[in-house]
């Protein structure tokens, strides 16, 4: 019979113990709260209020729910205050000695059939269940952060874990209107071993100065539609926090050289920039705990609004993204000159840009007058030659060097002095097609997103001999067009694929491992980090041919041994199941 959780305790009550407790007292149950010292005592009780304080403000919850839900809490010092309680939970720092002795502590002081279990992010459940001597009670129960916020639950046993306790936890979680998923001791379980190596990218990026703390985020909010860029995440994880984990699945998980903490990190903690709980971490915050970001000595001055010379754009080009960045053009206000390989072509997109108008015009986001004014600014052509006045070239051929290469080198012959050239290849170099022209200055990477009317970023990219007013007038261009660009080097992915892929990359060897399944990880994803799509949803949307040859780039340029692509992504490629435009990718689209 399962057993009724009435009462629980939670030890330590930093970023997630806090919020844990918030999320067993808003559900009707008691909760005994234990710290070290009466002043984190205090602290853990101030987030607590603020927290539900907030929510009364915002209408979510009554004066009289907020009185009941206090009511509910106990404070202590120490652990005696824990005798009673029907399942403790651990959130102290992520330090397996820490863990090990609190778990000893729990032990001698819970009443035996307590379930002991811990919110530790990649600590083996395992080694600190031997500190008790009841291991098969003893579960990890890993909440999100914020905790009152995810939805997920990560519940994890170890190989002793008792199957009723397992179930007991299950149904807690579902008490909680909590999402979990059950399994085995791993280091990082689904979510922080797909998440970590990710973030820890993200900050060898800024250590390299390869782009801003501001365009990192940015581009990962934008381009992925993540809640959250990957530094300001892990300000809210807590540096010290993010370092422990990133150290443990090191050791833990095969010493994969993209968990070795970057050295930056380590300097943030020496230096005591542990994020928002101390008020600065990559961002500046009012205070400490306030999660409202000020300007700080990093932060760029405003640039000044940028006036552009350019009046008339060409476009090369016919694909989705040259169709998509002919109707953001002329919707925009500019002349725009459409390049196409013939009359079938030219149709082809002249038939997709007035079918995109038409159907803004329905849904109420564009005039009639608008349409047929960006309609009329849209010159046809099927020659190069006729760029030959145009102001800036945005070229969108075929992804291969050696066409967009024979493109370049015939604008260069063609355009104007002084007009810029630009290429939105999304993998290869943009030196190399530079230097397909006598004027490698003038050429930038302007790497749009699909489909280009809807989404909001442009990765603007500069080679070692982009000139500074090339990237200014591109700087202009894309602020004309109502986009968010964002800087970066000519490195292979930029920044959005050179971060996303190697995580769809890890989940797919995840899937390959049989940790989980391809819907417990999606779930794990959306529910623990708010990503709106899973990983394999997200292949399988792009093309897992895409996917296998941007992982390819990746790998090839920078050597990397963990970002060789999966083996089981080459075979499903190889087998045709390349996502839903295929009708069969790691789910079967048969609907399709
Ligand atoms: P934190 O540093 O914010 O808080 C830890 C708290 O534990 C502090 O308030 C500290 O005073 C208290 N503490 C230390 N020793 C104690 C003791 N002997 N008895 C009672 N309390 C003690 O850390 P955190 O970020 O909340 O992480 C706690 C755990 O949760 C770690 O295992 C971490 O891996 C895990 N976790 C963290 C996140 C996150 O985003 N921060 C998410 C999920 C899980």
């Amino acid at each position: 019979m399962s057993r009724e959780i009435n009462t629980v305790g939670v030890v330590g009550l930093g970023t997630m113990g806090a919020g844990i407790v918030e999320v067993f007292a808003r559900s009707g149950i008691d909760v005994v709260a234990v710290e070290v010292t009466d002043e984190a005592v205090e602290r853990g009780q101030a987030t607590l209020v603020g927290s539900i304080d907030r929510a009364v403000a915002k209408g979510k919850l009554t004066p009289a729910a907020r009185d009941e839900i206090f009511a509910r809490v106990g404070f202590a010092v120490g652990f005696a205050a824990l005798h009673d309680v029907d399942l403790v939970i651990e959130a102290v720092p992520e330090q397996l000695p820490l863990k090990q002795r609190i778990f000893a502590e729990l032990d001698r002081v819970c009443k035996p059939g307590a379930i002991l279990a811990t919110n530790t992010s990649s600590l083996s459940v395992t080694e600190i269940s031997v500190a008790t001597t009841r291991p098969n009670q003893v579960i990890g129960v890993h909440f999100f952060n914020p905790a009152p916020v995810m939805k997920l639950v990560e519940i994890v046993r170890t190989v002793v874990t008792a199957p009723e306790v397992v179930a007991d936890v299950e149904a807690l979680c579902a008490r909680l209107g909590k999402t979990d998923v059950t399994i085995n001791d791993r280091a990082g379980f689904i979510a922080n071993a797909l998440l970590f190596g990710y973030l820890n990218q993200a900050v060898s990026m800024l250590e390299a100065r390869y782009a801003t703390r501001e365009d990192i985020d940015a581009a990962m909010r934008l381009g992925c539609g993540l809640p959250m860029g990957p530094l300001a995440l892990m300000d809210l994880i807590g540096i010290d926090t993010a370092y422990e984990i990133l150290d443990t699945m090191y050791r833990r998980g095969g010493r994969d050289r993209r968990h070795a903490p970057v050295p930056l990190i380590k300097q943030m903690v020496t230096a005591g920039l542990l994020g928002r709980k101390t008020g600065r971490g990559f961002y500046t915050y009012e205070g400490p705990g306030s999660p409202k970001v000020v300007a700080d000595e990093l932060t760029a001055a405003p640039e000044p609004a940028g006036s552009t010379q350019i009046t008339t754009i060409g476009v090369v080009g016919s694909g989705v993204m040259a169709r998509g960045i002919v109707e953001v053009a002329a919707r925009a206000g500019f002349d725009v000159v459409s390049v196409t390989r013939g009359e079938a072509k030219t149709a082809a997109v002249t038939a997709a840009v007035q079918g995109s108008l038409a159907k803004a015009v329905v849904k109420g986001k564009l005039t009639e007058d608008d349409q047929a004014a960006a309609l009329a600014r849209i010159t046809w052509s099927h020659r190069l030659e006729d760029l030959d006045d145009v102001d800036l070239v945005i070229e969108s051929v075929v992804e291969e060097l050696s066409v967009k290469k024979a493109v370049f080198a015939a604008l260069d012959e063609i355009c104007k002095p002084g007009v810029v050239l630009a290429t939105t290849t999304s993998s290869l170099p943009v030196i190399e097609i530079a230097m397909a022209t006598q004027r490698p200055a003038d050429v930038v990477g302007l790497h749009f997103f699909n489909p280009a009317p809807v989404m909001a970023l442009v990765e603007i990219v500069r080679t070692i001999r982009t000139a500074p007013e090339t990237t200014a007038a591109a700087d202009a261009l894309v602020a004309a067009l109502g986009k968010t660009g964002v800087h970066c080097a000519d490195r292979s992915g930029f920044i959005v694929n050179a971060l996303l892929f190697p995580y769809l990359n890890d989940a797919v060897r995840m899937l390959e491992a049989s940790y989980a399944s391809a819907d417990d990880i999606d779930y794990a994803m959306k529910l623990g980090c708010g990503y709106p799509m899973g990983p394999f949803e997200l292949l399988d949307t792009v093309g897992l041919d895409v996917a296998l040859a941007i992982q390819r780039e990746l790998y090839l340029e920078l050597r990397e041994p963990g970002f060789a692509p999966a083996p089981l992504l080459e075979h499903l490629v190889t087998a045709g199941y390349v996502g839903r435009k295929a009708g069969r990718g790691f789910r079967d689209h048969t609907n399709l």
